[in-house]
């Protein structure tokens, strides 16, 4: 497999994820319910009994990064997402180990009044695949979610070997916030790396729960 550098991943990565996003846009949000006329908005992302969106390490860096360059933030705003990822690890009891698919959280990622801080750039591809839809028949194929998260898969492989894992999303933002020393990501991704490269994928795939997009009642 051909090896790549941090950066020429989150180049692919950012390429494919606008492919995707543009897909599902394009051929399927437009059956989909209007997020702007929506009586509760946000209540996709900040559910506690709902979201339980895992992703990977490069995807991690790609959302610390588009953080760090949002206009849309300034430091203190900037800090209160990795703050908000740390009180819903310790809330919800989110870890790196067990069946992290069982735990759901409030995303560290939504403002109210801005939305989803990383929509442009960075989001995960259950988000960009989520919407609220009146006829089963126009929600998009899970399938194409798998793909897409395969795509991801592969590119975490080109850059860090097994030294990555799906975790939930405030997990992940805890381990890549800019202010941690570090260590601790160091220590999984050797513990990571030391495993048989052909580890389970995520199990979201398999079990197929929780992360397909809801028909409203
Ligand atoms: S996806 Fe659904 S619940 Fe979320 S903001 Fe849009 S309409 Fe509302
Ligand atoms: S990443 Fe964005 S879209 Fe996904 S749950 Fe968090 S705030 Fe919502």
């Amino acid at each position: 497999m051909k090896t790549l550098t941090e950066g020429e991943a989150l180049a692919r990565l950012r390429r494919g994820k606008a492919a995707f996003q543009s897909h599902i846009k394009t051929t399927y949000e437009r059956a989909a319910r209007s997020c702007a006329a929506c009586p509760t908005p946000g209540v996709c992302c900040t559910d506690a009994h709902f979201v339980n969106v895992h992703i990977t390490r490069l995807e991690a860096v790609a959302i610390r990064e588009t953080l760090r360059r949002t206009p849309r933030l300034d430091d203190a705003a900037r800090r209160g997402v990795y703050e908000r990822a740390r009180a819903a690890v310790a809330r919800h009891g989110l870890s790196v180990a067990g069946d992290t698919f069982a735990r759901t959280y409030s995303c560290p990622l939504f403002a109210p009044g801005a939305g989803c801080l990383v929509h442009a750039r960075a989001k995960p591809a259950p988000c960009m695949q989520h919407a609220c839809y009146d006829d089963w028949r126009d929600v998009p194929p899970a399938e194409l979610q798998w793909r897409a998260e395969s795509r991801v898969e592969r590119l975490n492989d080109q850059v860090y070997g097994a030294a990555w894992a799906w975790l939930p999303t405030p997990v992940w933002l805890t381990l890549v916030d800019p202010a941690s020393d570090g260590a601790e990501l160091s220590r999984l991704a050797r513990l990571w790396a030391s495993r048989r490269h052909a580890r389970t994928r995520n199990p979201a795939r398999i079990a197929a729960r929780r992360s397909l997009p809801v028909v409203a009642s």
